[in-house]
């Protein structure tokens, strides 16, 4: 793979830890009392446990990939730079599916901080269409389309683990045929 590893995913994770897990700052008191103005937040534990579930997911496939990789980083953000250092001298198909889950956890980090945006740059995988859209009920990118239907006119959706695998895909493609 590229040696300039792409960061996004561990940036994006930073963010979301930034947005969600940092108890806000409480407001100025009213000078006679010692209490906040504002109750501070409390933690959002469905975003604690997603980032463990992303950590978690990316320890097992290293471990399963790299047996000897030893502890991961106490950092969530560092298990990916943890990730890619242990399994650098696997072959290309092997990094190739880190890098898609790599990739797609980045997806999903910035779509856990509400920049479902990430999305649209996304051919659509049925027609090359870009300009995916995310519909949250569904927890899919939508082609937009209006012919790119599946057999009951309902238009195509696609995981995030789909644009991820072909995403990276094609940026292998194109280091392949660089060198
Ligand atoms: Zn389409």
């Amino acid at each position: 793979m590229s040696t300039g590893a792409d960061d996004t995913t561990a940036q994006r994770l930073r963010l979301l830890q930034a947005e969600f897990l940092v108890h806000p700052q409480t407001g100025p008191g009213d000078g006679r009392s010692s209490r906040p103005t504002h109750a501070p937040a409390p933690v959002n534990l469905g975003v604690v446990d997603r980032i463990r579930a992303a950590v978690y997911e990316v320890e097992h496939h290293t471990r399963t990939a790299a047996p000897t990789a030893g502890p991961a980083p106490a950092e969530a953000a560092r298990v990916y730079d943890w990730a890619r250092q242990h399994t650098s001298h696997l072959a290309t198909e092997q990094q190739n599916a880190r890098e898609a889950i790599i990739y797609r956890q980045g997806l999903e980090h910035a779509i856990a901080a509400g920049d479902t945006d990430v999305v649209r740059k996304h051919p659509c995988p049925q027609c090359g269409c870009v300009g995916l859209y995310w519909r949250e009920a569904a927890q899919r990118a939508v082609c937009i389309n209006h012919y790119c239907t599946d057999d009951n006119g309902v238009s195509n959706m696609w995981e995030l683990k789909r644009l991820a695998h072909d995403h990276i895909s094609r940026k292998s493609a194109v280091a392949r045929r660089a060198t």
